[in-house]
């Protein structure tokens, strides 16, 4: 696979070829600024390299990103005395993924914000999950395709 896509928007910023508000960067990844921010210190965190999204990262990459997340999750808590943050991550449109560079929202959360909290909050799901399906058949069909990997 590329770790470059040329008509890729972070790619760009990752080249520099695009600004961006950085505020971390390291040999693997970057944080910057999302530029439409749902709350002020709404941070964006990308893998350098160019992958689409979740079904096709690698695991080194997994590891940076993840420490990345840390590093920017504990300097948002602290920068704005957040009581809490909330991770957002997109994949295919589907689930509700408008830029195809993998990327992870870091949004810093408060009591009083009024945001969604928990994730059955999101589009009514609690009524429609499980809709023709039996518990125990969900959990089989999962585990039968994590065998495999
Ligand atoms: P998603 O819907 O999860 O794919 O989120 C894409 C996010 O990227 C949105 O929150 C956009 O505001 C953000 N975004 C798009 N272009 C840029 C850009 N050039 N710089 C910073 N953030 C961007
Ligand atoms: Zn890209």
């Amino acid at each position: 696979m590329d770790t470059v896509d040329n008509n890729c928007i972070f790619c760009a910023i990752v080249a520099k070829r695009a600004s961006a508000e950085i505020v971390y960067e390291s040999a693997g990844a970057l944080a910057f600024m999302d530029i439409h921010p749902i709350v002020p210190g709404h941070v964006l965190v990308i893998p350098k390299k160019h992958f689409r999204n979740l079904f096709d990262f690698d695991d080194a990459s997994a590891q940076e990103l993840m420490r990345v997340e840390r590093v920017v999750a504990r300097a948002l808590r602290s920068a704005f005395e957040a009581d809490g943050l909330t991770v957002l991550q997109s994949n295919e449109r589907a689930g509700g993924q408008s830029v195809f560079h993998y990327h992870a929202h870091l949004v810093p959360r408060f009591f009083s914000d009024g945001l969604l909290t928990r994730p059955e909050q999101l589009h009514g799901a609690q009524k429609r999950v499980g809709d023709g399906w039996g518990r125990a058949e969900i959990v089989e069909r999962i585990r039968a395709q994590i065998k495999d990997q």
